[in-house]
């Protein structure tokens, strides 16, 4: 599933690709992907501009100039594709945007992903359930602490809720643990002060890299963009079970733990007994 460095990603570019376009035509193919009539849908959009993109956690809204916004998560395995035409046969997409200039806007894979129109106030509502971002200058060293202190679960557990920070998921949890020398299975509130700075700047230091080097995932947005899945080959346990660990030769394990995915070094991870 994208993250915090796949969706930043996306909306850098959308920016700058979208950033006061004028919608001429939308075409919805799955009726389930958006959130009203088809038709009423479609007329809404047709004529308005896109004046900037936003994300919110793992979440992008398209603001649109009549006050509205367009929702997008997309869940596991929705993509996006910018372009004079998609990869694949139009039909393949749920739901494609066309703006002024000829180009169009695909979105792809949304099985369990949505793109849903809202009013300001009702995106905001839904925002609210986010806990901050994690570059939020309020997030400070001491902040992150009091919200560690506060949490039951393991730190696996604990970083992919969305209520705790926002934005982050299986991947970067487990790059995060493994940056921090700290084992996923941790108790999350029982990090010693040495051990919650060392996570704290982790979190920073895993998903700015991330984000550079243009997430984990495929699908480029553009014909010409060469950086998006750039952090794929550069991750160091997500995926990589009986891989040798980078630093200390070990492989690298694979359990689950409540139902999640956690890849970790059983040797340079500590913190669970
Ligand atoms: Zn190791």
């Amino acid at each position: 599933m994208p993250e915090y460095p796949e969706m930043e990603h996306y909306r850098t570019q959308l920016s700058a690709l979208l950033g006061g376009r004028k919608i001429t035509g939308a075409v919805v193919n799955r009726a389930a992907t958006i959130n009203e009539p088809i038709d009423v849908f479609n007329s809404a959009l047709e004529g308005r501009t896109i004046l900037f993109v936003e994300r919110r956690g793992k979440y992008l809204l398209f603001h649109l100039d009549d006050g509205n916004r367009l929702v997008l998560h997309l869940m596991l395995g929705g993509w996006l594709a910018y372009g004079d035409e998609g990869p694949k046969p139009d039909s393949h997409f749920q739901v494609i945007l066309s703006f002024d200039g000829g180009q169009s806007l695909y979105f792809g894979g949304l099985r369990l992903g949505y793109l849903h129109r809202m009013t300001a106030k009702a995106a905001l509502e839904k925002m609210k359930e986010l806990g901050p971002e994690p570059f939020d200058p309020r997030l400070t060293l001491e902040a992150f602490r009091k919200r560690l202190a506060g949490r039951k679960g393991k730190l696996k557990t604990t970083l992919t809720d969305q209520k705790f920070l926002a934005g982050i998921g299986n991947c970067y949890s487990d790059e995060i643990c493994f940056d921090a020398k700290l084992h996923p299975a941790a108790a999350a509130n029982r990090l010693d002060d040495e051990e919650s700075e060392r996570l704290y700047r982790s979190v920073h230091k895993v998903l700015t890299e991330a984000k550079e080097a243009g997430g984990y995932m495929g699908h480029p947005l553009t014909a010409g963009d060469q950086l998006t899945g750039g952090f794929n080959e550069r991750c160091r346990v997500y995926d990589r079970v009986d891989e040798p660990c980078v630093e200390c030769g070990t492989p690298i394990k694979f359990e689950t733990l409540t139902g999640r995915k956690m890849f970790y070094c059983p040797h340079c991870q500590k913190g669970h007994e």
